[in-house]
């Protein structure tokens, strides 16, 4: 087969899972396969039309305001007649961009980490002129959208073997849906000796305080300015972090307050893997995004809120495999908290050993291995019919 493969990423910046995911898919891609061509899309937002970019840009805020509105949308659109609805007015909004896009990067395999771009997707390349692969990377870590299960994707690669069987409810064909985990950047590892230390003092922290990290996904949602007023208001033996992400009105609040407690405020980051190497726990938002970024760091994760719909199932997967709690409530946060960081450290070592235990530092090679070699057949394929 002649020249080097090419993918094209499709994503959205819908919170910020998507598009983690899919740079941690792109990174894997080009470390197996150093010249494949990489095009990323992002068809709702980014390069949408503006119904889609409008509709598409009002998730933060709905996730912000209401999450419970956002799990009626959820549980709505999944449904058998509304999907059927949804998929019709995607695909107008769709079409032309992806149209292009694929004309454009004349990809080889398309990966999807969207479960909005999938149908859409799927029936474009089924009359393209020339045959691509399709594959979908669920991001979430159970429950499965019926977006996520499109019949006509080569593979369906899901996390967990929760997600295989719900993929399997859907009638996806056992052979197509592989339980690989979750696409999660190769930079998050566990630290090495001597390193968390290090990366404290790097951060003006106190090297040997336990450190506990806060983050409410891309927005910095799920009521970070309480968790950081129960966590740091009084004086405790531990110090907090806080990542703010987008929300610049919660990091202007929090740059105000006082606390007793050392605390660090950051907005958006771009190094999280060392921010996770630098604390002993995470707390927040059970976000796919950072449940298996904490399990990939070798920590144990306190969910303190979880969006109704998609996230619901990442409670259970957590505390089931004792690596983490959920704690909706300050009191329970605060009680949380103290048992893991305020003790002698063994409840903080035992769940961290847990989710070492759960984490799968291969998964993204592999998920990027399966792609590459679905995108060779498909080119051999071009290649021999040309
Ligand atoms: N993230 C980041 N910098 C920030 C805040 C978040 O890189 O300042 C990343 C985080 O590491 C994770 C993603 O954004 O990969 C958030 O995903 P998650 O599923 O937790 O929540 P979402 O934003 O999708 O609701």
């Amino acid at each position: 087969v002649h020249g080097p493969a090419s993918a094209l990423i499709l994503f959205s910046d819908t919170g910020g899972g998507h598009r983690a995911a899919a740079k941690a898919l792109d990174g894997a891609l080009r470390r197996l396969e150093p010249d494949v061509r990489v095009t990323w899309c992002d068809p709702l937002i980014g390069q949408g039309k503006a119904i889609a970019r409008r509709v598409g840009s009002l998730y933060p805020t709905i996730i912000k305001r209401s999450p419970r509105t956002w799990g009626a949308i959820f549980h709505a659109s999944n449904n058998p007649a509304s999907f059927v609805a949804i998929k019709a007015a995607l695909r107008a909004q769709l079409r032309p961009v992806l149209e292009r896009q694929i004309a454009v990067a004349d990809p080889d395999v398309v990966i999807s980490v969207h479960p909005l771009l999938n149908h859409v997707t799927a029936s474009l390349l089924s009359r393209g002129r020339r045959s691509r692969a399709l594959v979908t990377v669920v991001t979430d870590l159970v429950d499965v959208h019926r977006g996520w299960a499109c019949r006509r994707a080569d593979l369906v690669i899901v996390a967990t073997e929760a997600a295989r069987a719900a993929a399997l409810r859907r009638r996806l064909r056992p052979d197509r849906v592989l339980n690989l985990g979750l696409p999660v950047d190769l930079a998050f590892r566990p630290a090495e000796a001597g390193e968390k230390q290090a990366l404290r003092r790097r951060l003006g922290l106190d090297e040997e305080r336990p450190t506990a990290l806060l983050v409410g996904g891309g927005e910095g949602t799920g009521g970070l300015l309480t968790q950081a007023q129960v966590l740091a208001a009084d004086t405790n033996p531990w110090q907090v972090i806080v990542i703010c992400g987008r929300n610049q009105a919660l990091r202007r609040r929090l740059l105000s307050c006082s606390f007793e407690t050392p605390t660090l405020v950051l907005g958006f980051v771009d190094d999280m893997p060392e921010l996770m190497r630098a604390s002993d726990l995470v707390v927040g938002k059970g976000g796919p995004g950072a449940v298996a970024e904490a399990i990939a760091s070798g920590l144990p994760i306190v969910i303190t809120s979880f969006l109704p719909g998609q996230e619901r199932g990442n409670v259970r997967y957590v505390r089931e495999a004792g690596a983490g709690r959920y704690a909706p409530r300050p009191r329970r946060l605060l009680t949380a908290v103290t048992d893991l960081l305020g003790g002698d450290g063994s409840v903080q070592r035992d769940m961290a050993a847990r989710a070492r235990a759960l984490s799968r530092p291969q998964a993204t090679l592999q998920i990027a291995a399966a792609c590459l070699r679905i995108a060779r057949a498909y080119r051999a394929d071009a290649q021999a019919s040309r």
